[in-house]
Order: C-alpha cells, then structure tokens, then sequence
C-alpha cells in the first residue's frame, strides 16, 4: 500500500517497535504528508526523548495539544493544506503529577509519596488505572459540588462514583494512636496507589455534609474559570475563587467598559 493510500484510508496509524528504528521520525513524517494533503492531523508520542519536536523543529514537546505554524512548511516550500497538531503523552509523567498533588495538599507523606512512586514503576498498569479512576472521581467531584453549589441536586452517576470510591476509601479508615491522641487515619500498604485518592473522598463526603459546608459552597463568578471554594468570608459575599486573580480580571473589565462610555445610538 501506498503512503498517499494509506493516509486516505485510515484515521489513526500506529508506528510500533523497538528503540531507534525510526517510529517517531516515520509518526513525523506520515503527520506532515496527511496534513499536506489536506487532513487535520494530531501527531502523538509517547517518546520522552525530544524527537518528534526536532524532527519537526519545534523549541520544546508540551503535554498539550500544540499546533505547528504552517508558516514553517512554507519556509521549507511545504504548501500544507490541513494542519498539524503534535502533542507529548507521558503515562508515568501524569501518575507522578498525582503524586506531587499529593505531596502538596499533605495527603501524602514524603515517605509514602517516595514509596508510590517507586510502586508506580514496578506496576504502570496498576499506575495508569489509578490514574484514570483520579480522573474519573475529579469529574464527579466537579459535577456533585457544582450542583450542590447551584442549589441543584448532584447527578446520579456523579453521585454514585463518589460513593463507589467513598466505599473503598472508608474501608481502608484505621482508627491510629499517637501520644495519647486516637484519630482516624488510613491503613498504610505502600503498594496500594489508590492511598493517594482515600484523604481526598474522605474530605468531600466530610464537606458535603458537614453543618454550612454546603450553604458556604460557591463556584467562582467569572466565567472562564469554573474554580469551586467555600465561602469563610463572614457575610458570605465572596464571589471569586480568588481575588488577586479572577476578581482583579472582572474589575478590569467593569473598568474598561466603563471607560468606553454608554453605548452608542
Ligand atoms: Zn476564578
């Protein structure tokens, strides 16, 4: 089969093998071709190493979506019809962000942030499941809390995954002592990587119903930014998720549109 065959007939081709045979080079090259030929093209690797960006001379391989300027085919005499999008995916990279969150919020100690990462090498698939139910659970939480938020009442699906994870998290719950002091902690297993997502489940069923935690709840007024806070201000006003920000942007705004004067006739 021909290249030109080939990327008229399929929608997504996969270039697999061993180390340095050339597949990102091969991905490179079949994306320029399809977008040459008038096809929007995303170009995906999963190469750390930064060859797709200099076989495409690009500076730098982002995990985003990053669309190559087609004033750079034209440099080169390329006339490229459609486009090309090229974007880096790093399994480990992203359970490793889940672990650093982690390690921000003090979910995790260093110790078990230190052992899940090393527990996340020795099991990617284990990794990327847990990885893909922290999606899953940041998605419900999003739509639970928003409605709770709006005054509305939480999907059922959204619902039901937050329980589902409530379940597993409340069954790993250990009551601990220290000095004198009992408190609620969770059973430490450092191969269990789910440890990262318990504190988190365990905190949201903790708000939502907690005295005033739902009447404090408040998703931030600007529009762009769907950020979700409780209200501690004490006649309950606040209306972004932070001032210096989103509330500083909104004011801009007012401010400019005061500037321009009352609509014209
Ligand atoms: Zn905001």
């Amino acid at each position: 089969m021909s290249l030109g065959s080939l990327i008229a007939s399929r929608r997504v081709i996969l270039c697999v093998g061993c180390g340095g045979v050339g597949k990102t080079t091969t991905a490179a090259a079949i994306g320029l071709a399809a977008a040459a030929r008038g096809r929007r093209t995303l170009c995906l690797t999963v190469d750390p190493a930064r060859r797709l960006a200099e076989s495409l001379g690009l500076s730098e391989m982002k995990h985003e979506a990053q669309k190559v300027d087609r004033a750079r085919f034209a440099e080169v005499g390329l006339e490229v019809e459609g486009s090309l999008t090229v974007m880096m995916l790093d399994p480990k990279g992203t359970f490793d962000d889940l672990v650093s969150w982690g390690r921000q919020l003090e979910v995790l100690t260093p110790r078990a942030a230190k052992q899940m990462t090393a527990e996340a090498q020795r099991d990617p698939a284990g990794a990327a499941t847990t990885l893909a139910r922290a999606r899953h659970l940041r998605e419900a939480l999003y739509h639970v809390f928003s409605a709770v938020a709006a005054g509305s009442h939480p999907p059922a699906p959204d619902l039901a995954r937050l329980n589902e994870e409530l379940k597993r998290a409340l069954a790993r719950q250990r009551l601990s002592l220290e000095g004198n002091k009992v408190s609620w902690t969770f059973e430490s297993d450092p191969t269990d990587l789910d440890a990262v997502l318990w504190p988190v489940v365990r905190s949201a069923g903790e708000l939502l119903t907690a005295d005033e935690g739902i009447a404090r709840l408040r998703e931030c007024a600007s529009e762009t930014c769907g950020w979700l806070f409780v209200d501690t201000s004490k006649n309950r006003s606040r209306r972004w998720c932070d001032m210096a920000d989103c509330g500083n942007r909104a004011k801009a705004r007012r401010h400019y549109h005061r500037m321009q004067g009352p609509p014209k006739p």
